[in-house]
């Protein structure tokens, strides 16, 4: 019996709506993600969940909160009750936004005087005590977050980092009061509301603790998390007999087709990951952006060295650069022009390999997710198997192209190797 839909989940970047809808899939529940908000209003009859992806992290802020209430307006016209604005598990954003403004301006919109902020990911190592934020041993500002390209998360107190993006009042869940279930969680919400709190950072050290949330919240209107909560909530929506979950909901065609990577992350996880693919002796092509910025012919050169390869094996196409690299280019180029500069030849890359035959394509970075999509025309994706916690493969719907979308952080070294299923070892 189809319910209508349940839940809108409005993701401020491509991986992070890919890692959103493949836990909601992972969960039973029938997830459509849409590449932007989509002109035609149809929406698959038997979707319980719609996940509009945006790519609003890093855009002007006003412009964030644009995009942001048109995927909701679009999500309300096609039934969703519950929304969620999902952010990276790394809280990536700047002092001026994006995640505080847009939080503001759906809440308005909704009409909800409070929600939680919670990026967790216990099984990917991002946990947060006492309101800051950890990643793996490490608190998030002496991570690798603390060099990232566009985003750099110095300040692991994310009680102060989005209070600095907010007009209200931010408050604190903190994790002696989650451990104690719903019924705490509840009454420790009614005390922060009363307090002016309108938005509280909800500590996490556990799934179990993403299930509490889940549990004392999942009434609210509007829901802000990571793609951890996710995991959680469907299973909520299912005591309470609002969803029916489906078995069959991670199906996708049989993956075949030529395949390659493209890389434009330097995370330190992307960094090992290309590593592991050379260490393997596997093609591999490097993009050198001072080169582009010379006006160098580096896209057709690229397709022009893959071509002649991408028939016998996979190859890599990569930017991904140490930190050391990464910045001398900035201060070289500017870090806005290289981001773009870099992000463009990878998406022309990408296409042209594509119209070349390429069926599977793997693709590293969220920025440089959104540009590739883009890139490809891709309008709407079917979520598929879990590759890692965080990353599903996906079908372009209608299409016979299947993509891997990685944020930067996620992923073992051999990451890239068991996507496209390339058992080394034996050969
Ligand atoms: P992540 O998911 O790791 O944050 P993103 O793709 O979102 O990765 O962001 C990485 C940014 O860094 C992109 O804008 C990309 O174009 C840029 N970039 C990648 N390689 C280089 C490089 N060698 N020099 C400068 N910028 C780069």
């Amino acid at each position: 019996m189809n319910q209508g839909i349940l839940l809108g989940v409005i993701a401020d970047d491509f991986t992070g709506a890919s890692d959103v809808a493949g836990m909601l899939v992972h969960s039973g529940m029938r997830t459509l993600l849409t590449i932007g908000v989509p002109v035609a209003g149809v929406v698959d009859a038997d979707a319980d969940a719609v996940v509009v992806a945006l790519k609003s992290r890093t855009v002007p802020a006003d412009e964030a909160v644009r995009q942001s209430l048109a995927a909701l307006a679009w999500q309300r016209g096609c039934g969703a009750r519950h929304f969620y604005f999902k952010y990276c598990s790394t809280f990536d954003s700047t002092p001026k936004g994006n995640i505080g403004p847009v939080i503001d301006a759906l809440m308005r919109e909704l009409g909800t005087d409070f929600t939680i902020a919670c990026p967790a990911f216990p099984v990917n190592g991002r946990t947060i005590y006492r309101g800051h934020l950890f990643v793996g041993d490490q608190l998030l500002s002496d991570s690798g977050m603390r060099d990232h390209p566009l985003t750099p998360m110095r300040d692991a107190n994310l009680v102060r980092v989005l209070q600095a993006q907010l007009a209200q009042r931010v408050g604190l869940l903190r994790q002696d009061i989650v451990a104690r279930g719903a019924a705490v969680v509840r009454n420790a919400i009614d005390v922060l509301r009363s307090e002016g709190v309108q938005v509280a950072i909800a500590d996490c050290l556990a799934d179990a603790d993403l299930h509490v949330l889940a549990q004392a919240c999942a009434d609210m209107p509007l829901l802000t998390a990571g793609s951890g909560l996710a995991l959680a909530l469907p299973h909520v929506y299912r005591e309470r007999g609002w969803l029916q979950p489906n078995p069959h909901a991670a199906r996708l065609d049989p993956m075949v087709g030529p395949a390659a990577v493209i890389s434009g992350s330097c995370s330190t996880a992307t960094n090992a990951q290309v590593e592991a693919w050379r260490g393997a002796g596997l093609q591999a092509l490097a993009i050198d952006p001072r080169a582009l910025a010379r006006g160098e012919p580096v896209v057709e050169r690229a397709v022009n060295w893959a071509r002649w390869r991408l028939d016998r094996e996979p190859a890599l196409i990569y930017a991904t650069a140490g930190v050391a690299e990464l910045q001398a280019v900035q201060a070289e180029l500017g870090v806005a022009h290289s981001g773009e500069l870099v992000e463009s030849a990878l998406a022309q890359i990408a296409r042209s390999l594509v119209e070349g035959g390429v069926q599977r394509l793997v693709i590293a970075g969220g920025e440089t997710s959104g540009a590739v999509v883009q890139a490809l025309g891709v309008q709407a994706l079917r979520i598929g198997p879990q590759i890692c916690p965080g990353v599903p493969w996906t079908q372009a719907q209608g299409r016979p192209l299947w993509l891997a979308l990685k944020s930067g952080n996620f992923g073992g070294p051999e990451f890239f190797l068991q996507a496209l299923k390339l058992n080394l070892h034996a050969a």
